[in-house]
């Protein structure tokens, strides 16, 4: 079977039936980055509680689960305008056609 760290890939023939890794190293490293990936989410996680709207004259604290940089309320008035600017384009194009 293949060593399950990633970053090794290796095939191995499993001494144990619930062996992940070809070795010691590579189940520990593999452990460690599990470990050290965990943290930096955490960390991330926490520091994006202070993050706030990009949108200008907006300070909305964004929510932690906004992947975006923008609050929900911005990124929908944007996605309007966006909408409102096509159509007028639309309707400046088929009005010149016509
Ligand atoms: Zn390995
Ligand atoms: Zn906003």
């Amino acid at each position: 079977m293949k060593c399950s760290y990633k970053e090794c890939g290796k095939e191995f023939t499993p001494r144990t039936h619930n062996m992940k890794y070809c070795s010691d190293e590579c189940c520990r490293t593999a452990t460690n980055e599990k470990l050290r990936e965990a943290y930096y989410e955490k960390k991330a996680r926490l520091a994006g509680k202070k993050r706030i709207c990009k949108a200008q004259g907006c300070n909305v604290i964004l929510s932690r689960y906004n992947e975006d940089n923008v609050c929900d309320r911005c990124a929908n008035a944007k996605k309007e305008a966006d909408r409102r600017q096509m159509i007028e384009m639309i309707r400046s194009v088929t009005g010149k056609i016509s």
